[in-house]
């Protein structure tokens, strides 16, 4: 805190607590300095919880003694390691090759928590800020979240997939992206095999690894 808000935080405390109030101005001046001096690194307030009007409040309300300023500053170093005791280090984003990068970063992020700069992160961060940056580049180098080599073999496992894939690589008309009319597969289905018996019935009902070649037409047509 700085004297002005040192002078503020009397003046509060004067109007709970008249007893605190200094009336000579050598007196005012006395008080204004000894409480910087030991409230210099106590913070008048923080978007974390600290207040110092709420620990000044609290002692007069505890307390039949007038306020000291070791009082608010035993109850910042309260708040403080409060704090701390539910922080769990967040995972630095340094390089972990880089011990001495990676503790300061570790070290700023205590410090800034300490100070009520920033809030205690109680959880380690296992979702972060999305994926880290070299999967999303390696995924946009790749274009699948299938790296090439399990790809090429999963072909054999899906032949109508790996066809499309295939073709919609050459540039050729997505066969699969209209419905056949010849076996009824709807769009994204691959055909399948309409074997007739001698009697009329369907026989057979397996998946052809390359559309009918009317569908074919019938993509490059639409
Ligand atoms: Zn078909």
């Amino acid at each position: 805190m700085d004297s002005r808000e040192v002078a503020a935080v009397l003046a509060y405390t004067g109007r709970l607590d008249p007893r605190t109030i200094r009336t000579g101005t050598g007196e005012a001046r006395d008080q204004i300095a000894q409480w910087q001096e030991l409230l210099n690194d106590v913070p008048f307030a923080t978007n974390h919880g600290w207040d110092i009007r709420e620990a000044i409040r609290a002692h007069v309300l505890d307390s039949p003694y007038p306020i000291l300023p070791v009082d608010v500053a035993r109850r910042w170093r309260a708040h403080r390691r409060d704090r701390l005791d539910r922080h769990t280090d967040p995972i630095p984003a340094a390089d972990p090759d880089d011990p001495a990068a990676w503790r300061a970063e570790l070290l700023r992020a205590r410090n800034a928590v300490a100070a009520g700069v920033a809030a205690p992160s109680t959880h380690r961060q296992i979702t972060g800020e999305g994926s880290p940056r070299d999967i999303e580049e390696r995924l946009r180098a790749i274009g699948s979240c299938i790296p090439p080599a399990v790809r090429a073999e999963l072909t054999r496992y899906r032949p109508a997939h790996a066809a499309r894939e295939a073709a919609v690589a050459r540039g050729v008309p997505d066969a699969l992206g209209v419905r056949c009319e010849w076996c009824h597969a709807p769009a994204g289905t691959p055909c399948r095999q309409r074997r007739a018996s001698p009697d009329g019935t369907a026989k057979g009902n397996a998946v052809r690894a390359t559309p009918h070649p009317s569908r074919i037409d019938l993509a490059a047509a639409s």
